[in-house]
């Protein structure tokens, strides 16, 4: 496998029906570039949408953590995290700008372990005066109320277990169409070769109303429109199609798979700043990643990396 500095990108891991995680580095070039430290990065980033799944998976040794560890070995280390996540869904966008975010434990009903798992990844200031910047200045405020929700450490704690890469997270405005967010994202494109990772944190499917109700009748099928809808992203992710990703959730499938957009939106971030092309990179439940095809160059290979 080439170093990831010489290829672009695009990762589809697909973990069950929860998640999936798209990469796609882009070397377009910035207008300007970060100041300070986490400028100028010789390695274009990737841009990943992961399906978070349970926040046990930060504690547990399960398909789910073994996939993101492998996924994070695989990735060049980034100066800087910018996370998109499903669990910072407001009024407005917002970016941390805390030297020190604080590990917000949004959740309930799980083990005290969980509680007390602390990500002390810093924080980004600089990083976060760079995608107001991009944004336009006006869209996007600093916000001191936030932190690191469990979208954003309960994969980069196996991801990127030092905790050591700088971590900026910026809110989903509720009052966005799909299509708006996409605008958003595309302007934030040229985070990614300055070395800033983007990660989008949500699920490919995220109905835990259905769920629920099948788990509680002992019904672990997976119903034909979650499996459909699935796949159909995870097909749109790979072929890098935006229309797809603006109207997705106009389907029946979408509505039945997103009663609620926040789940699914950071794949609208992670699409925008990416661009179209290169390898698609499959996660299977055991962790292995398999290396689907190619889309750039011609440059097709076929295998398996260790997981
Ligand atoms: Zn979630």
């Amino acid at each position: 496998m080439p170093p990831a500095t010489d290829r672009r990108r695009f990762v589809t891991a697909t973990l069950a029906l929860a998640g999936a995680a798209c990469a796609n580095e882009r070397r377009s070039e910035p207008e300007t570039a970060m100041p300070s430290s986490t400028s100028a990065s010789s390695a274009p980033q990737a841009v990943l949408f992961v399906g978070h799944g349970s926040p046990m998976n930060a504690i547990e040794d399960n398909p789910w953590s073994r996939a993101f560890r492998a996924l994070g070995r695989e990735l060049a280390r980034p100066k800087a995290i910018l996370s998109i996540s499903a669990h910072w869904f407001v009024r407005g966008s917002f970016v941390t700008a805390q030297e020190r975010p604080e590990t917000i434990h949004d959740f309930g009903g799980f083990p005290q372990a969980l509680f007390d798992l602390q990500y002390p990844a810093p924080g980004a200031p600089e990083l976060a005066r760079r995608v107001a910047e991009l944004s336009g200045g006006e869209v996007l405020r600093a916000s001191d109320d936030w932190g690191l929700d469990h979208g954003t450490w309960s994969v980069l704690q196996p991801l990127f277990p030092a905790a050591d890469v700088p971590v900026v997270q910026l809110s989903l405005d509720a009052q966005l169409s799909p299509a708006e967010h996409l605008l958003l994202a595309q302007r934030l494109a040229p985070l990614s070769a300055e070395g800033v990772l983007v990660l989008g944190s949500g699920n490919l499917v995220h109905n835990l109303r259905d769920a629920f109700g099948r788990m509680g009748t002992g019904d672990t099928s997976v119903p034909q429109w979650a499996a459909a809808f699935a796949r159909d992203l995870a097909k749109a992710c790979a072929q890098h199609d935006l229309e797809f990703v603006t109207r997705a959730l106009d389907s029946a499938d979408g509505r039945a798979s997103h009663p609620t957009p926040e789940h699914y939106l950071p794949v609208v971030y992670a699409l925008g700043a990416a661009r179209k092309g290169a390898e698609v990179f499959v996660v299977d439940a055991d962790g292995a990643v398999r290396v689907e095809g190619a889309r750039e160059n011609g440059d097709v290979r076929e295998g398996v990396f260790p997981g």
